[in-house]
């Protein structure tokens, strides 16, 4: 057999390293590799659904949140939330962190969770990948932060930043979906995985679904991949995806407006 070349060995791992970076993206703990495996690097475009071993169960997070009933407005949703203590996030946190910007805004984020620096200011993406998400909105796209509503699936912080367990988003769920129905966006930014697949109701591959239209309650949803992602893969495609889906969410905002 001849020696595989070098060139040949770095496009394997490239191809490898892809593939498990989706997989965990998709929640994805563990592959079981068969002991007689012939090929030890899986075709990339096998995709996961021909990984050996790997739970095809729907993750019940992706079960759609209970909707918002009676009129929306974002003080009534934030009183209604009150000083929760509806799941065990309350345990833990700090501040509730419901969510800043434009009541009326027209481009909304809605992220995973608060993270360590949230927690303490009450301010949703306010830490690392906070920074980076305002660069891309001041920066990237020219708007300020204060004009578009930045919010998250869950106002506690999970601890170690985990994701929001079933039960925690599905309980908060419905003060998001209060949220969208107060602000009434032209478009929304789903930043990663677990709030693509919360607002679309179905598990998705976040490195599939971005950069492509979806419907939340009539209102146009662009997925991407969430800053806090984009920070530990900082890749030039990676940069480049997350702009070119917000150039495209601006843009849906700009047409919709003219
Ligand atoms: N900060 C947030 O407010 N949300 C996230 O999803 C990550 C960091």
């Amino acid at each position: 057999m001849q020696p595989a070349r070098e060139s040949e060995w770095s496009a394997w791992f490239a191809s490898a390293r892809a593939w498990l970076v989706e997989l965990a993206e998709e929640g994805v703990e563990r592959v079981e590799v068969a002991p007689a495996a012939a090929d030890p690097v899986p075709a990339r475009d096998a995709g996961p659904a021909a990984a050996p071993a790997i739970g095809s169960q729907p993750h019940p997070l992706f079960e759609p949140a209970p909707a918002w009933s009676g009129a929306a407005t974002l003080e009534s949703v934030r009183a209604e939330l009150g000083d929760c203590t509806r799941c065990r996030l309350c345990e833990q946190r700090t501040k509730i962190v419901f969510g800043d910007g434009n009541p009326h805004a027209e481009l909304m984020f809605v992220g995973e969770g608060p993270g360590a620096e949230e927690d303490r200011t009450g301010l949703p993406f306010v830490g690392r990948a906070g920074e980076l998400l305002t660069a891309m909105i001041e920066k990237g796209l020219g708007i300020a932060r204060r004009d578009v509503y930045i919010c998250n699936i869950v106002k506690c912080r999970p601890p170690g930043n985990r994701t929001p367990l079933a039960d925690e988003a599905r309980t908060c769920g419905v003060f998001l979906d209060g949220q969208i129905a107060a602000v009434r966006p032209k478009v929304i930014v789903a930043l990663g995985k677990p709030a693509t697949s919360l607002l679309l109701g179905r598990d998705v591959a976040i490195t599939r679904v971005r950069g492509t239209w979806h419907d939340y309650k009539g209102i146009p949803l662009m997925p991407t991949l969430h800053p806090a992602f984009v920070l530990r893969q900082y890749t030039e495609e990676n940069r480049r995806a997350v702009w070119s889906d917000l150039r495209a969410a601006f843009a849906r905002v700009r047409e919709t407006t003219s």
